[in-house]
């Protein structure tokens, strides 16, 4: 994808790109160099008051960038500078990961609920029509819920800067709020192309170390009599469902370390000890 923007001495420049400086930052990142994405919704009612918030003392919050609904791009930190935006998170070993991550917010009014009238509304009391409504289940839910849709335009220039952000800085990660705090947050949550997002952007990065068992065999059966499906790659992971049992089939999507990603009816993190080829 041609980008008409660039970084220069870490900040965007280009693509209608402002800068709004927030007070809420820390130090800079060891080595100036952040190696991890974190995608966020703002759960707010407009780009503005989003951006307006983020840059206010009393917020304690901020992200290095907010996208807006029309793909407007506003950068509140620069990228060699701790933002906060994560909270109290956790990620393959690693906690307080504002300090390894750039955070970017998407103007998304988050989770919506359907009324008796059949209408649905953030938690601000907005309505919103069917078409910005998402149906989906979330990874760390087990029943399917309303979420604002993004928009296409805001969605492909997130793809875009992530893009821009991976080649800059070597980014090798990237990762969902919700997976990071999977207890405290849904955001981005289901109407975020995660999945479509980490492989378009860092598929090259993660061909080069690919597997080749992996890649051609991902077909796997349940060989525990009982297995937990996680919302994280790791035994301190909540459960998000039923165990699954033994001889179940599943699909792996996603490895990390001996933890896989999984597959059936929704998607949740297993123990890879405990997955054999099917048919095997
Ligand atoms: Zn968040």
């Amino acid at each position: 994808m041609a980008s008409e923007m660039t970084i220069t001495e870490h900040k965007l420049s280009g693509g209608n790109a402002k800068y709004q400086a927030s007070p809420n930052h820390g130090g800079k990142f060891n080595q100036s160099r952040a190696d991890t994405i974190v995608i966020h919704f703002t759960a707010g009612s407009s780009f503005d008051s989003s951006v307006n918030h983020l840059c206010s003392e009393k917020a304690k919050a901020s992200a290095h960038l907010v996208i807006g609904r029309g793909g407007e791009v506003t950068q509140l930190v620069p990228f060699d500078t701790i933002a906060w935006h994560a909270g109290r998170s956790q990620w393959k070993g690693r906690s307080g990961l504002n300090r390894f991550s750039i955070g970017i917010e998407l103007d998304n009014a988050g989770e919506l609920t359907k009324n008796e009238a059949g209408e649905f509304s953030s938690w601000f009391n907005r309505v919103y029509s069917a078409s910005e409504v998402h149906k989906g289940v979330h990874r760390n839910q087990s029943k399917s819920s309303f979420w604002h849709a993004y928009s296409q335009t805001q969605i492909e220039k997130t793809f875009e800067i992530c893009e821009l952000l991976c080649e800059v800085y070597g980014i090798t990660e990237i990762l969902g709020h919700e997976e990071i705090a999977p207890s405290r947050k849904t955001d981005p949550g289901p109407a975020f192309p995660l999945e479509k997002l980490r492989q378009s952007v860092t598929t090259d990065r993660a061909e080069d170390g690919a597997d080749d068992e992996f890649q051609m065999q991902r077909e796997k059966t349940v060989i525990a009599s009982k297995l937990n499906v996680r919302s994280g790659p790791g035994a301190e992971f909540a459960a998000i469902s039923k165990p699954l049992l033994l001889g179940s089939h599943v699909k792996v999507i996603e490895r990390q370390g001996e933890w896989s990603r999984i597959e059936f009816t929704q998607t949740g993190w297993v123990s890879g000890r405990f997955l054999r080829d099917k048919g095997s």
